[in-house]
């Protein structure tokens, strides 16, 4: 391991995280058992990792279930021109109905995580090259931008390249 990396390293456990490293076989079960679980993580997979995982996670069943959909054509450009975000590649989620009506789907969550973490954080995430950023239970409260309520079940599960968030419902 080299220096620089080291550095990186000592970097990131300052601000009270952890690095763990380990073979991609024992990784992915780490990730497994810990969407199982219900607990809240976040992971930062190699690309093979990540597609092992999400390979586990996607079955026929839970896509169906889910109703998880790539964002249509008239998303991505609303996405593009109003929230300014040119780089959702794959991305695609699952949507709530809320009680007035409106659907919160790729748009309003794209647009609460600009507005909860900064247009810069959400663009650096759809950059990631060489990780895949999965958050296993994010614990992410919708809310309606129409009414703003407070939408149940706020599991939107989403997924895309390089970015995926997977809620375990039993
Ligand atoms: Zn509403």
């Amino acid at each position: 391991m080299d220096d620089s990396l080291l550095t990186h390293i000592e970097a990131v456990a300052r601000t009270g995280k952890v690095i763990v490293s380990a073979d991609d076989c024992s990784v992915v079960e780490m990730v497994k058992e810990t969407i199982t679980s219900g607990r809240t993580a976040s992971f930062y997979l190699t690309a093979e990792q990540a597609r092992t995982v999400k390979s586990w996670y996607w079955t026929p069943e839970r896509i169906e279930l889910s109703g998880i959909k790539v964002v249509t054509d008239q998303e991505r450009t609303r996405i593009e021109s109003e929230l300014g975000l040119e780089n959702i590649g794959s991305f695609r989620c699952t949507r709530i109905q809320c009680e007035c009506g409106h659907t919160y789907g790729a748009f309003e969550f794209l647009q609460q995580g600009i507005r909860e973490h900064g247009a810069d954080a959400v663009r650096a995430v759809f950059a990631l090259r060489n990780s895949s950023f999965l958050r296993a239970n994010p614990a992410l409260l919708a809310i309606c931008p129409n009414c703003s309520q407070l939408l149940r079940g706020g599991g939107i599960e989403y997924d895309c390249d390089g970015y995926g968030g997977c809620c375990y419902q039993e």
